[in-house]
């Protein structure tokens, strides 16, 4: 095939390990987005990204439009918050999170009108990295791949880091997902000028677009746009679990491999995703805050699957009310994709920035394993794509023997399932690594 104007050679890029679990993302992917209707009331977490908890900047009965700044950022790892629609601040309270515990939101009463306070739109071509970096920061804009990193710090290494290359993430390798697929197809040109702009604002001269080989038609797309590009290239890599995750894209795009404990910018690289940088073109050339979550919702116990544009603060019961409803067969929700996500028992929790999906699994889609004794297979050991010995972490958290578990490497590990997904005895090993790691914090043996 050709991308680029290249022939693709046949051997795709990828890493050791890994599993292929059912894809299912024909129930969307052809599904173009739909713009969900406003919800009557909005709910906005004040930590919507990794870091320090945004400060209100607003006060009960305040009026405010879309666009307008609501919660500003506190320090340096941080997020301002904008408000979504025009309204009224009902409350600054606690309210649930997909996890379950408390968190303090901001809730707004949605109100007629479209009347918007965005920022001042710029020109690409004349702007600085300083400036792009700036209005990354002041909309607001965090990492979607799921970790919500704010954008603009991945953007700003350390002065002792040069980085000489842009990875963008569009494996999407999550079962289910298609929103960064659609965003491709729907959005080529709006992406890849957020693709330039994160290169402008990192100073780098190369690009790698990695992708997996099931969007095919997403890579041709795109390869076209790319053609007389030097330094912009697409990379196909085999589709399988967890290609997306960071270190694994790395090393199946450049070879280039991030020591454990260490970050993609030891290596000279930063990954940012398809949504990411889509995000960035908004907030450059239309001024537009990040107050959209561009997602799925799919699985077999939803009536229709659909891929939605939804205001972020809508309650995820709104937006499966739009999609027909749950099925009565469906068993468990989950906040993200099957893999990585969080199942979530309260439907009033709302849609964040860095959602990227959610996903109704009915009874047929979830395998009932009972949880039984490791039976020292192995498996989960030879497919871990960074080389750890899961059961052996589970064992030694079980045991309390966290010093053990930290020297074995637990902090390394990505929680990216696939130990989990091939274990035969269903052993919760990704449970008891979280335990440890959080114990192991606790006790600030780190
Ligand atoms: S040990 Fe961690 S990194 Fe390895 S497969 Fe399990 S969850 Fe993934
Ligand atoms: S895959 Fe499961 S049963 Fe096999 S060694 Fe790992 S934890 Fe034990």
């Amino acid at each position: 095939m050709e991308i680029n104007g290249e022939k693709i050679a046949l051997k795709k890029g990828s890493f050791k390990g890994g599993v292929h679990p059912e894809e299912w993302k024909y129930l969307t992917e052809d599904k173009a987005f739909e713009i969900l209707p406003k919800p009557k009331e909005i709910i906005l977490p004040l930590t919507q990204h990794l870091g320090r908890q945004a400060k209100p900047v607003v006060k009960k009965k305040d009026k405010v439009k879309i666009g307008q700044l609501v919660a500003e950022s506190d320090g340096f790892i941080s997020a301002p918050i904008h408000s979504p629609v025009c309204g009224t601040i009902k409350d600054i309270t606690n309210t649930s999170s997909a996890y379950g515990i408390p968190q303090k939101s901001i809730i707004i009463t949605a109100e007629e009108g479209e009347e918007n306070q965005f920022l001042e739109p710029l020109d690409p071509s004349t702007m600085s990295s300083e400036e792009i970096i700036e209005r990354v920061k002041q909309a607001g804009i965090v990492g979607m791949g799921g970790a919500a990193f704010p954008t603009y710090v991945k953007l700003t290494p350390p002065q002792d880091k040069k980085i000489d290359m842009l990875i963008i993430n569009a494996c999407e390798c999550e079962p289910y997902l298609t929103r960064d697929y659609r965003i491709l197809m729907e959005y080529p040109e709006g992406f890849l000028q957020g693709v330039k702009l994160l290169m402008k604002a990192l100073k780098v001269e190369k690009g790698i677009i990695g992708i997996e080989d099931n969007k095919i038609k997403a890579a041709e797309l795109i390869g076209k746009y790319l053609k007389n590009e030097k330094s912009l290239k697409i990379a196909l890599l085999k589709t399988k679990y967890p290609q997306g995750a960071e270190k694994m894209l790395i090393y199946a795009t450049t070879r280039r491999q991030v020591p454990p404990g260490k970050l993609p910018l030891d290596v000279g690289v930063v990954v940012q995703n398809v949504g990411t940088a889509f995000s960035v073109y908004q907030a450059v050339v239309e001024g537009k805050p990040q107050i959209e979550a561009y997602l799925t919702v799919s699985g077999l116990g939803i009536e229709n699957p659909k891929n939605l544009i939804v205001k972020i603060g809508t309650p995820i019961k709104d937006i499966l009310d739009y999609c027909g409803g749950i099925k009565d067969d469906a068993v468990k929700i989950i906040v993200g994709g099957p893999m990585m996500g969080t199942p979530i028992y309260d439907l009033k929790t709302p849609i964040m920035k860095a959602t990227s999906g959610i996903v109704v699994l009915s009874k047929d889609e979830v395998v009932e394993k009972n949880i039984q004794n490791c039976v020292r297979c192995g498996k989960c050991i030879e497919i871990c794509p960074l080389n750890l010995l899961p059961t052996k972490l589970a064992r030694l958290v079980q045991f309390k023997r966290y010093e053990e578990a930290l020297k074995s490497g637990i902090m390394n590990c990505m929680e990216c399932g696939t130990c989990c997904y091939n274990c035969p005895s269903n052993v919760p090993i990704v449970h008891w690594i979280r335990i440890g790691k959080t114990r192991i914090k606790q006790l600030k043996l780190s």
